[in-house]
Order: C-alpha cells, then structure tokens, then sequence
C-alpha cells in the first residue's frame, strides 16, 4: 500500500459527510428539511481549524485587492486602522468612507493606534550621564517614532519625561535628541525609553473615538511589537491583540487573545510553509491569525484568493478576530 495523504484522507471525509447529510436527510425526511442538524449534533463546532485574516495600516489596496478576494470567497477579514492616517485626506489612505466600505462588508475594524506607534520599551545601548541630551534605544530605528512626541527614560525606580526633538544615526546607532538634557546617570541595559502611559492611552482613546462608528473591539500592535506593560494598557480598552508574537501563526484553542501569534502569508514568506501552515491548522484543529500589507508588491488579489481557496479545500474556517474570540470564550 502507498501512503496515505492527509489531506486526501480530509476531503473523502469531508465529502463523506456531506454524501452521508445528503442521503440520510433524503432517506429519512421525504419532505426533504436538510436545515435539520444530521449525525451528533455538531453543529458550528470547528472541525478543521479556523483563520482570521488582518490587513494591516489601512491602505486603499484593502478595498481594491482584499475586499473582492473576500466577497469571492464569501468571507469576512479584519483590517487595522491607523486613525490619524485615516483623516489624513492622503489618498494613500482609506478614509472614513472607505473603512465603512469594509465594515458594510461584514469586516472587522481593529484599532492599530492613532499614530502608528511601537507599543514596547527599547533599552538603552550606551549609558547616559548628567546633561546628556542624546539617547540611544536599540531597535528604535526600525520600530517609528515621530518627533514632537514624548518618551519616558526610567530604570524602573527614576522616571524621566522628555520630548523626542531629533533623530539621526551616528557610529553607535540610531539616537534621540531630547528637548531638554537628562540631569541623572542611567546605566545601559538597565534603562528603556518609552512611552508615557498617558500618551499611549491619549494614542488608544483618539483612535476609539474616531473608529467608534465601527465599534473596534481588538488592537493590531503596529510593528509587530508589544510587551507586558503595554498590554496591560491596551487590555484596559480591547478583547484581543491579533499580534503578540510574529513568525507562526497557529495558536492552540481555546486561546489566550492577549498572547496570539500571527504571521504574514503573502510578503516575506515561502508560499509552501504557508500551505504547510495551513494543514498544520486543519489537521491540529488550530486557530489561525494570518497578516498581510495590501500595499506590498508581494500581496496580490491572485496571492489572497489561492490562499482563501487553500482554506476552502481544507475546510478551515475564516472568521474574524473577535467572531474567533467570542466562540472561544464558550469552548
Ligand atoms: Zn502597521
């Protein structure tokens, strides 16, 4: 005997089952009421995973390339909206309209915060001494800031407030300049900069208030980034984080919403381990959070359907963040 294909083996059973309602529905009930649940009352349980798909920043391309690769496959998606972006006027962006043009369409609206910004504290690499006005956080660089914004400096017993008011790269890395120099002696690796709470409940609440007509539940960390404090922050405000960890997107069910992993399934990816990925879910019973930035050349409408059409023939359902959180509060 050959060995036997997994994935075969799930649609002879899928089709089994379908055959099986068919014929028991006929057989049994002449008045032919195949809406009465057959075999043992299964009912909408998942049976071969489930996947949220979340577009990421808000972009028009959500509505030009993700929006008809949904309707076709008649199923719903999340996307993260950066709010400040959103009334912006950049034709970049979707605006209000063009959010409530998913929304109308059964999508979810997720918070991705008023302005883009990294929910995490970065260490500093290089110790600061009294009249320092230059910091240097590690991994800062590739994570945004914008000037004019505040941070907070603190080894955990100091709090130091300043205001970013530059921003290059010297030998040592990417700095800060800070409106006013720091008047205390910090220690490398024992410090962060961060954000002040204040400010990153004034970045959640701006964005709830101009997403409230679509009533956002759940919260994208922009850059794929977000640590312990911050969660405890953002938990005060929404159900679920679609993105604590990157790199797999399997999370065991029931899950925990505020400790999810997602990956990218078009940009940045070999298009087999997102197959692969995908029958690990259907197999396993998973729930999967799949992630994709509709601007990047590598995120086609194609790119969207044949991975919609993989979770189609391997039964996996597609659901939305918080459709996936809510049945998992009852499992
Ligand atoms: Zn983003």
């Amino acid at each position: 005997m050959g060995s036997f294909d997994p994935a075969m083996r799930r649609t002879i059973l899928r089709r089994a089952t379908v055959l099986g309602t068919a014929i028991v529905a006929g057989c049994l009930d002449s008045e032919g009421d195949a809406d009465e649940p057959v075999g043992n009352g299964a009912d909408d349980a998942v049976e071969n995973g489930a996947v949220t798909f979340v577009y990421d920043d808000g972009p028009v391309e959500d509505v030009e390339i993700a929006l008809p690769a949904h309707e076709k496959y008649d199923v719903p998606a999340s996307a993260g909206s950066v709010s400040n972006w959103m009334e912006s006027n950049d034709d970049q962006w979707l605006d209000t309209d063009g959010v409530a043009t998913l929304s109308d369409a059964g999508w979810e609206i997720a918070c991705h915060t008023a302005d883009h910004v990294a929910l995490t504290s970065f260490e500093l690499v290089e110790d600061v001494e009294p009249g320092d006005s230059r910091i240097y956080p590690e991994g800062r660089g590739q994570h945004g800031f914008v000037t004019g914004h505040p941070i907070e400096v603190t080894d955990g017993e100091t709090v130091l407030r300043r205001t970013i008011v530059a921003s290059d790269d010297d030998e040592i890395g990417r700095y800060f300049t800070l409106d006013e120099p720091i008047d205390e002696s910090f220690a490398a690796g024992e410090t962060v900069e961060r954000y002040p709470s204040d400010f990153v409940r004034q970045q959640l609440e701006t964005s709830i208030d101009a997403l409230s007509e679509f009533d956002p539940t759940t919260f994208l960390a922009p850059h794929n980034v977000i640590d312990d404090r911050h969660i405890d922050i953002v938990s005060d405000y929404y159900d679920g984080i679609f993105n604590v960890h990157s790199g797999d997107p399997a999370n065991e069910v029931p899950f925990d919403p505020f400790d999810t992993n997602r990956s990218y399934f078009a940009e940045r990816v070999d298009r087999n381990e997102v197959y692969d990925d995908l029958e690990r879910i259907a197999d396993e019973n998973l729930y999967g959070i799949l992630g994709a930035h509709t601007y990047r050349d590598a995120v086609t409408r194609e790119r969207i359907e044949e991975t919609l059409e993989w979770c189609a023939e391997l039964g996996i359902e597609v659901l939305t963040f918080e459709d996936a959180i809510s049945r998992n509060a009852v499992e």
